[in-house]
Order: C-alpha cells, then structure tokens, then sequence
C-alpha cells in the first residue's frame, strides 16, 4: 500500500524526521513548512493524507484544517493533527475544525503507522466508492457526514473486567448508546440479535477467560458484523498482540488506563468514518438501481433489456430451453394525454405497469422501453404460453378501468405482440423485430388483441 502524503511542521528537524520514517515505508512524502503553502500543496497535488503541525506561525494548524475540510474539493482528505503531548486541548480543537485523527508528539512509529494506514485504506474505499457514483461527495443524496459534529451511536462494548468496562461504559453513555457483551458467544450473540445497528465495537484484549484477539477475528468473519468497525484496549506493553490484531484489520487502539477524551475523539471518528463509508455504499447501490430502473414505473428500463436479453439467450440456447417476448403498446395513448393532460397519463402508464408486473413471475423481466411501450421477456416459456401471458396482461388492461385522477375513470386497452427463440441464431434484434410485427399486425386487426408470431 502506497500514497502520497503531506507533513506540515514549521520546525526542519520534525518534518525530516517524519519523512524519513514514511519514505522508509515507501510513502511518497511531501512538505510543507506553513500554513500557506500547506494549502497550496493540498491543492496542487491532492495528497491522501495531510500530517499537520497544530503550532505554526501565520496560518495554524487548526484553521489549515478547517480549510481543507470546509472545501468541498478537498474535504474528503484525512486529515491528522499532530499535537503536544501537554496540549490536549488541541485534540479538541482539532476533531472539531475536522480533522480525522490525531498523533501525539514526539510521534511512536506504531501509532504512526497505524493510523496514517487506517486512513489510506478508508481512503482509497471512498476514493474508488466516489468515482463509481460518479459524483463529488456534496452531490451525494445522502450528503456528506465528514466535519460535522456527531449524533450519537450505536457501541458494542465486549469486555468483562467489571471495574474498567464499568468505567468505559460510564464515559461512552456520555454521548452514544452502548450495549455490554461479557464474553465471546455473549457478543456474537448480541450481533447477530441486532447487530446491524452496532457502529462501532470495543473490544478489551484483556478479556478474563476469553481470547480478545479471537473474538476480533470472529466478528472479522461475521457476515453482519464485517463492516463495522472495531477499537481495541490494550495494555502499555502489550506490542506483540496490538501488532497481530493491526494485522488482522483491527481499526484503531487505545492504550490502558483510557485518557477520556482520547476515548471519546477515537470512538467519534470511529463511527464518522462509518457513516461515511455506509453512506457511499448506499448510494453506490441506489445509482446502480438508478441505471437499470425507469424512473416512472419502476419497472426495468430499455438499458437493461438491452444487456440482460442477450444473456437470456445464450442461456436458453446453452441449456436447450425456450424462451419468449411480449411486447406492449397502449392504444390509442395520444388522446389520453390530449384528453386529460400528461400527469394522467403518466399515472395511466404507472398502473399499465403495475398491472403488468401483477400477470408476471419473478423470473420474468418486465420493462418499459419507451412512452407507451412495454416489453416482457418470458424465460422457459413457449409461443402458445406466451400468447396465454399475454391474453392475461391484455385482459388486466382493459376488464377494469382506470382511476388516475378523482371522478376520472377510463377504459384503457393494449395491443401485444408475441414471439418466441426459433433457432439457435435467433438474435436479440430478430426476436424483438419479429415481436413487433406481430404488435403491428395487432393495431393493425383493430387493437385490443394478442397476436403470436411463429420464428
Ligand atoms: P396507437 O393505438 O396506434 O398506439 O396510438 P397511440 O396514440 O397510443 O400512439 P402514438 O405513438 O401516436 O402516441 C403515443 C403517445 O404517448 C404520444 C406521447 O404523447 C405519449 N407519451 C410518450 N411518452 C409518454 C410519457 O412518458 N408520459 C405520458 N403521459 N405520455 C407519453
Ligand atoms: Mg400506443
Ligand atoms: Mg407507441
């Protein structure tokens, strides 16, 4: 795993010695020794981490952050603060200008490492997430959750050492909801009960009667539980196990005893993190849906018909099944538009739809593939099948009227043609042309009919 990151530190000695310990790791490290030219290199060569001095002349730390974070082009870059030991209200400062994390001077190689990969991979999911969605992340739906305060969460907190976890539990009720687990089956358990709600799960490594380090890779193997993320408390001298669990994909530590606002900024940034990549995901999803769906019926769209028959084909044809097309056009549609205006119309179509979708099986793949045109591909169904089909859907137009508007009621009828794989070069182009023949000779014979063509 390799990125490009960005030190910022007024003082040499401090940059060269974080340089060094990142180019070793074959980081591709840049500087910058203020305020003003840390935004520019931000913007120059779009980093994927910025390392940032809290004390700096001119231009902070704190407001270098708060510019990176309030610009949309630049706010989904992790940002790291790196502050004095004996400052700790510079955390504050800094979680609440935006940043995504902090380091603790002078920095220890682990923590560095740690988290500066923590971010590059939560990093480069969002980065690849944001170029499938194809938008910048102020154009999601679901908007941008980074930099802004956070709504309390949902924590899962596994430990069973009374005195700690009691104390734990005490802070973390400050601001989230937080469920006890007391041992591994207890927290498997707890998971998969309701576990999609859990945003974050803290486990103690120091667990009596329990392996810490397995009940992390267990929840890593959890179907429901793979995604959230998960906090661990270790011991001062515990290098060997907080290594391994790092290792496994564990997301952040803690080392014992707690600092309470240590806590609370990991937790915060734990579950910040979380929302964001949950968000991304959803709507990953929900453009993928978009493509394949017409937004007025829901139905499939032209697009999809399109990709999916030609598959549906080769599939027929390799396991020497049939497989047949409806195609669908309401008569005489003009003059209910003319008539009734075009909102009617379209709450015809929707229910046109509806009424389709009603007469088909699951397997079956209803679209609409232009104003008034509709298409059914019927899998392991032959022409005399597919003329029944078909019989049914034009039936379910025209027995019931229509209700689209208050006191409106219209009688609606369809035409469909019908056409089944003849041989096995049948393309998706004969099959559907041959379809529409036959919807034509439909409209033709006076509407309201099915007609069947033979390949
Ligand atoms: P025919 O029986 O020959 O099919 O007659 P028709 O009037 O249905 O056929 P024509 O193709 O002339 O008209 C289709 C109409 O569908 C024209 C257009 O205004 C309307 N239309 C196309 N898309 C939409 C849509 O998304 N919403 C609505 N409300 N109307 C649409
Ligand atoms: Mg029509
Ligand atoms: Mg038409």
């Amino acid at each position: 795993m390799t990125a490009r990151i960005l030190i910022v530190d007024d003082i040499l000695a401090n940059v060269r010695l974080l340089e060094a310990k990142l180019a070793a790791e074959y980081f591709d490290v840049v500087t910058a020794m203020n305020g003003a030219d840390a935004l520019e290199a931000v913007h120059r060569m779009r980093p994927d981490i910025v390392l940032l001095d809290v004390m700096m002349p001119g231009i902070d730390g704190i407001e270098v952050c708060r510019r990176i974070k309030s610009n949309a082009a630049t706010q989904h870059i992790p940002v790291v603060m790196v502050t004095a030991l004996d400052q700790p209200e510079d955390r504050v400062r800094g979680l609440e200008a935006g940043a995504d994390d902090f380091l603790t001077k002078p920095v220890n190689d682990l923590a560095l490492f740690c988290r500066v990969k923590g971010l590059v991979r939560l990093k480069m999911l969002t980065d690849e997430l944001r170029s499938r969605t194809g938008s910048d992340p102020l154009g999601l739906a679901t908007g941008d959750s980074l930099g802004k305060p956070l709504a309390g969460g949902r924590v899962l907190l596994v430990d069973n050492r009374t005195i700690i976890a009691d104390r734990m539990r005490g802070i973390l009720t400050e601001k989230h909801e937080v469920a006890l687990a007391t041992g591994k089956q207890d927290a498997i358990d707890a998971f998969n009960h309701d576990g999609s709600g859990f945003e974050l799960i803290i486990v103690n490594l120091d667990i009596e009667e329990s392996d810490g380090l397995r009940i992390c890779s267990q929840f890593k193997t959890l179907e429901q539980a793979r995604q959230t993320p998960i906090l661990i408390v270790v011991g001062p001298d515990d290098h060997q196990r907080l290594l391994r669990a790092l290792d496994m994909g564990v997301n952040d530590y803690l080392i014992r005893p707690v600092d309470r606002q240590e806590l609370h900024a990991r937790v915060a940034s734990q579950i910040r993190r979380h929302r964001y990549t949950e968000q991304l995901r959803l709507s990953v999803r929900a453009s993928l849906e978009l493509a394949v769906t017409d937004a007025l019926t829901g139905l499939y769209n032209r697009r999809y018909l399109e990709t999916q028959l030609s598959s549906l084909i080769d599939q027929a044809v390799n396991r020497g099944k049939l497989l047949s097309v409806l195609t669908l056009d309401v008569d005489y549609f003009k003059s209910v538009n003319d008539t009734y205006g075009h909102d009617v119309g379209d709450r015809v179509l929707q229910d046109v739809a509806a009424r389709i979708r009603g007469c088909v099986r699951s397997v079956d793949l209803a679209c609409r593939t232009g104003g008034e045109e509709f298409v059914v591909v019927l899998p392991e169904t032959d022409l005399p099948m597919a003329e029944r089909i078909g019989e049914r859907i034009r039936m379910a137009v025209a027995a019931k009227p229509f209700n689209p508007a208050p006191g409106c009621l219209l009688t609606i009828t369809a035409s469909l043609g019908v056409s089944s794989l003849g041989t096995a070069t049948d393309t998706v182009e004969e099959l559907l042309k041959r379809a529409d023949r036959a919807l034509y000779r439909a409209k033709h014979e006076g509407r309201n009919r099915v007609v069947p063509i033979a390949a």
